[in-house]
């Protein structure tokens, strides 16, 4: 099998663990990455190929159809090396995300099937106006380029169906996060949940012996240039009995963020897996990663959007009862403090996040994604 994947954590982070679910399985996997990401695909225990790309932004555009763009551009130039790569050992399966179209255009050249990834929510009636701020899909401007090389690449299917209705994907949540699911476009989904798994390759998090509850801050792996967000945390939480561990990004330097008292952590990244376990509370900027690892856990939510996806998923975490959302230019210290009271106390919000962590439970996560790729197999055999 081969998993076509785009340079960013939120994007691999969720596939992982269902890459060593299929190699346990005794399938054969390579992963299509930049050498960047090597360490955490191999642990997975895929064969990496890598791509270049050749301008990776330090930081991911706010604006969704200028990511997308950028997403295709970076495919199409990417299509020649993998092309060769593969050459001599084309796979039987493809899984691609969704921002790593040029897998979808190699399963159609291989005439292999192809199943996407969605690590955030699969297109749904509305979604252009809602995420990208467009009226529809010309107003794109990759979108444009990619319609014109698909024919060439062996592509019939019209672009909008290859992009908005995939005949299978694999969601890397409940079907209850989804937004709009009933308008779903694509043909058969498995909402699998997220798919957690090994992570000791970013090292590992001790919890604090002092028994103070802990609060974890983190604006993921994009969108951390923030420090006007970071000393509002800073100042918001620095008398509060809590134990409070922060991820700020490579971009900012902590000196930068005036003094911290002990019971702060200030962290470039921490290995998120390990302190979820412990939190009593999550101030995120709502990546699909992020919210749905928290609530596997079982935590509640802060969401101070950076982006309109993350104000889709705070849209959804409101109306599941999951947490609060704080809109960034609204997350004064006080803000912050009382939203983090709300979501500790609040009986409503404590029976939502049990709701949708069993709801996670029931959706399988890597064992349900896998089950969903083998049965793409019996569907249509290996060759
Ligand atoms: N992450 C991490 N440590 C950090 C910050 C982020 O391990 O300090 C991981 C997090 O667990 C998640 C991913 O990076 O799997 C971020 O993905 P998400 O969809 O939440 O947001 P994005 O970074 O794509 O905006």
């Amino acid at each position: 099998m081969a998993v076509f994947n785009a340079p960013r954590h939120g994007h691999v982070n969720p596939t992982l663990a269902v890459v060593a679910e299929l190699v346990a399985r005794g399938h054969r996997v390579s992963y299509a990455i930049t050498e960047d990401f090597a360490p955490q695909v191999k642990a997975a225990g895929a064969d990496i190929v890598t791509y270049r790309v050749s301008h990776t932004a330090l930081e991911a555009a706010e604006d969704l159809a200028a990511g997308a763009t950028q997403a295709m551009q970076q495919n199409l130039r990417a299509l020649p090396e993998l092309m060769a790569a593969f050459a001599d050992d084309t796979p039987d399966l493809v899984l691609y995300d969704l921002a790593a179209a040029g897998g979808r255009l190699l399963a159609a050249h291989w005439k292999v099937p192809a199943i996407q990834l969605a690590p955030t929510h699969l297109p749904y009636e509305g979604i252009l106006p809602e995420l990208y701020g467009v009226p529809d899909l010309s107003c794109i401007p990759g979108v444009d380029i990619l319609r014109m090389v698909l024919p060439a690449r062996g592509v019939h299917e019209p672009l909008e169906e290859l992009l908005f209705a995939p005949r299978q994907a694999i969601a890397f949540f409940p079907r209850a996060f989804q937004r709009k699911p009933d308008t779903v476009t694509a043909g058969s989904v498995t909402y699998a949940g997220p798919a957690l798994g090994d992570r000791s390759y970013q090292g590992n998090w001790e919890p604090p012996q002092d028994g103070r509850p802990v609060l974890f801050v983190s604006l993921g792996s994009q969108f951390t240039c923030r420090p006007e967000f970071y000393r509002a945390c800073i100042e918001a939480f620095s008398d509060t009995g809590t134990h409070v561990v922060m991820s700020i990004g490579h971009s900012v330097d902590p000196a930068d963020l005036g003094p911290v008292p002990k019971t702060m952590e200030m962290h470039t990244r921490v290995p998120q897996l390990d302190v979820l376990p412990h939190a009593a509370a999550f101030v995120t900027h709502g990546g699909m990663g992020s919210v749905m690892e928290a609530l596997a856990h079982g935590v509640p939510l802060v969401v101070v959007p950076q982006m309109t996806e993350q104000q889709a998923n705070a849209h959804q975490v409101e109306q599941l009862s999951l947490g609060v959302h704080l809109p960034r230019e609204q997350a004064t210290p006080q803000a912050l403090r009382d939203a983090v009271q709300r979501v500790t106390t609040a009986p409503e919000i404590a029976r939502g996040v049990a709701v949708l962590r069993q709801e996670i439970h029931e959706a399988g996560g890597a064992v349900a994604a896998a089950d969903a790729i083998e049965r793409a197999f019996t569907l249509e055999p290996p060759r």
